[in-house]
């Protein structure tokens, strides 16, 4: 009997260690019922006519760099979910980043290759390598495609449109931006200014890995949620 007892409490001491954190991490691969669908390829509006309109999804583009494990950090810390618009060309430099991403919850998006202005390539099958390229690397890092696809510079025809559906991937613009390519944004006010001024609901906001930017993600983040706005979770999202 006393042995029996002590058996129960070590499989109860298992289940507390082993089970219930295993069904708790990975958040992209938990089942997530879409309440948002994209609109004009760059807002978010709720799927549910009383759907909650304040929300905002962070995107981040152009990884993974030697900040990403920061910024995961400062995003863990807030509990802000995101996506990651790799290109696969940054990926050789920290071959690891891009499963650490994943496996800390975050979605991984198929920002090309090698960051080419597909609207300005005249080669069909090089537009096609590069976002294939992508998809592939994508798959190999997390076992799942990507679900969004961001036309780097924004830039994307009907035809490269049609090309990224029938891939299974939804494209993905940006309504707002740090413009965190611009110099001037290495001054605090101007960075989390850019975004404040122009902060609206459903917003996609557009974020890169800058110096600059992991400085002020900290800040920018409690801005946001002291206005009132709730970040979603990117699996909250219909595809189409
Ligand atoms: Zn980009």
């Amino acid at each position: 009997m006393r042995l029996y007892r002590y058996e129960t409490k070590i499989i109860w001491v298992m289940v507390f260690l082993f089970v219930l954190p295993a069904n708790t991490s990975h958040a992209s691969q938990i089942f997530v019922k879409p309440t948002y669908s994209i609109y004009k390829n760059s807002t978010l509006v709720p799927n549910e006519k009383h759907g909650n309109k304040k929300v905002i999804l962070l995107t981040i583009d152009d990884g993974p760099t030697i900040r990403s494990k920061e910024m995961i950090d400062i995003l863990k810390k807030h509990g802000v979910g995101a996506i990651f618009f790799i290109n696969g060309s940054h990926d050789k430099d920290m071959p690891e980043m891009i499963k650490e991403e994943y496996k800390q919850g975050f979605m991984i998006g198929n920002h090309t290759w090698s960051h080419l202005n597909l609207k300005k390539e005249k080669n069909f099958s090089k537009i096609k390598e590069e976002v294939n390229k992508n998809t592939k690397l994508i798959k190999d890092k997390t076992g799942e495609s990507a679900k969004f696809f961001r036309p780097p510079y924004g830039e994307f025809n009907k035809e490269i449109k049609d090309f990224i559906k029938s891939e299974g991937m939804t494209m993905m613009n940006w309504s707002g931006a740090a413009k965190d390519w611009e110099k001037n944004t290495e001054n605090e006010e101007v960075f989390i200014g850019n975004v404040m001024n122009n902060i609206h609901n459903g917003e996609i906001l557009l974020i890169h890995e800058h110096l600059w930017t992991v400085k002020y993600l900290d800040k920018l983040l409690t801005t946001i949620k002291e206005k009132g706005y709730t970040f979603i979770d990117p699996n909250q999202i219909t595809t189409n």
